[in-house]
């Protein structure tokens, strides 16, 4: 029998736009927790936000701590199931979206593939981001990115 793949500690971002978004993305946290190969180990709590480089109504973030056997390929596969069974359309680039779920970071892991850069090239600007993953892992938050952000609205729910 192949030896068990180690756990890694990931982080997955989650944001929701549309219809019950704040519902969206409890129930995204509770099929995360439930996909084999992976275990929720923190979840943030939920944060309303303005859209960025979107358009459509508020969103509702989040930033989950995972524990997972899963490679990072695997990770992205699971993450993008869960996104089609919420329903998720992609008609042009950034539109409003029913669940968005992105891969922050995969332990200390650097990946630049066609379908997955990692750490996620993003994340450092966008305090819709940062606040929820200062507070599930500060040491994995740069002071000086969150400075950055901190002109960015950001309500916790
Ligand atoms: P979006 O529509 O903004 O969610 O972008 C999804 C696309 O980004 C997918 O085709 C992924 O292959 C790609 N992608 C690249 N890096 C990442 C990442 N770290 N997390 C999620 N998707 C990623």
């Amino acid at each position: 029998m192949p030896a068990a793949r180690p756990e890694v500690r990931a982080f997955v971002a989650l944001g929701a736009n549309l219809g019950d978004a704040a519902g969206t993305v409890q129930r995204a946290l509770q099929t995360l927790g439930d996909t084999p190969g992976l275990r929720l180990v923190k979840a943030s709590s939920l944060y309303r936000t303005a859209p960025v480089d979107a358009t459509g109504p508020d969103f509702i973030n989040a930033v989950a701590e995972v524990a997972t056997t899963l490679t990072a390929p695997d990770l992205l596969d699971a993450l993008q199931a869960i996104e089609t069974a919420e329903g998720r359309e992609r008609p042009y680039r950034n539109a409003p979206r029913t669940l968005d779920l992105d891969v922050l970071l995969y332990g200390d892991a650097r990946i630049d593939s066609p379908r997955l850069t990692v750490p996620h090239p993003r994340m450092h600007e966008r305090a819709f981001v940062l606040v929820p993953l200062a507070e599930v892992a500060p040491a994995r938050v740069d002071d000086g990115a969150a400075l950055a952000v901190r002109q960015q609205p950001i309500e916790r729910i």
